[in-house]
């Protein structure tokens, strides 16, 4: 078994990506820059937005966070994300999910101007991106495409299996998988909560990937020897064992299934990692205007 390590990857691409911001900096004066908006305190909301702004910082790029209480209206929102779209000095914009309930994340989603979604959830990227043209990739699927890439994992031909068809994960990431790209070329299944016997289909998987958020779902039994295993969940439970008071577990029992896998990836310090990468290349190509 062999660990596709997020850490190891991410540092390596946020040293590129952090000289190639330096580069616009020298040539135009200004920093790509990424606005954040996060509603409420959920505690997950808060560590992923910190951490997103934080790594703005390590790559040299400027960033804002506009923070709103649960009671604010959708109308306000929406305001807010017209005055940034409209904001020359704005790269990128990313509103944190979820949403209070009163609030529609798919409103919102489309408010936020399609020159703007570094988080690749707008329906004209991701119509782009089903069409192989030009567009902000879901940054989730973008970081596992970029890890897949910096590991020369070959994936044409494979049998890809997603267990999940969420928009902003199992959904692009079947339809990545699929497209006559590399990655990609794979003939794809893609496994739901309605599917009768995922373990029929994931038993066949050369390459799974899996994004349920649910605790250890994947357990040895239903991996096929030598697959390649890539796992998105994203488990908080309360711990007494770390500093933070949380610990995160995958939607697969990674214990078990390394042993089977030729490649695997582990939590924390997998795709969570490179989701930010995919977040902060996605700037870069809006501030270098090479989408839009
Ligand atoms: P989501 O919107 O809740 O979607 C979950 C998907 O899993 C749905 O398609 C659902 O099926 C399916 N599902 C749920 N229970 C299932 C079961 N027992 N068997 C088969 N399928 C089942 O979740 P998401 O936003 O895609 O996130 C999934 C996980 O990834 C979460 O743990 C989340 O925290 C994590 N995540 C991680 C990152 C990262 O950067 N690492 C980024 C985003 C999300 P139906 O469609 O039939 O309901």
């Amino acid at each position: 078994m062999q660990l596709l390590d997020g850490k190891f990857v991410s540092e390596k691409l946020k040293q590129q990506i952090a000289i190639e911001a330096a580069e616009i900096l020298d040539k135009t004066g200004r920093k790509p820059h990424l606005v954040a908006i996060l509603v409420g305190h959920d505690g997950g909301s808060e560590t992923y937005v910190a951490s997103k702004i934080k790594n703005c910082e390590k790559v040299g790029f400027n960033s804002t966070l506009y923070r709103y209480e649960s009671s604010i209206t959708e109308d306000e929102l929406l305001k807010k994300i017209d005055e940034i779209n409209q904001d020359p000095e704005t790269d990128g914009i990313l509103v944190q999910l979820p949403l209070p309930k009163h609030i529609s994340a798919d409103k919102v989603t489309e408010k936020i101007s399609p020159e703007k979604d570094v988080d690749g959830f707008h329906p004209v990227n991701l119509g782009r991106m089903q069409r192989n043209l030009p567009s902000f990739l879901p940054a989730t699927p973008y970081g596992i495409l970029l890890m897949l890439q910096e590991y020369g994992i070959d994936t044409s031909g494979k049998h890809c299996v997603v267990i999940g068809r969420s928009n902003i994960v199992g959904s692009p990431m079947s339809i990545l998988m699929a497209r006559n790209t590399n990655p990609g070329n794979c003939t794809v299944t893609i496994c739901h909560s309605k599917t009768p016997d995922i373990k029929k289909f994931s038993l066949d998987a050369d390459i799974l990937i899996v994004a349920i958020g649910k605790k250890n779902f994947v357990t040895a039994d239903m991996v096929k020897e030598g697959a390649i295993v890539i796992d998105v969940g994203m488990n908080r439970e309360i711990s007494t064992e770390t500093k933070s008071g949380y610990k995160l577990y995958g939607d697969v029992d990674f214990e078990n299934v390394a042993p089977k896998a030729s490649w695997i990836t582990p939590v924390p310090g997998g795709v969570g990692l490179m989701t930010i990468v995919g977040l902060l290349k996605n700037t870069l190509a809006s501030a270098k205007k090479e989408i839009y």
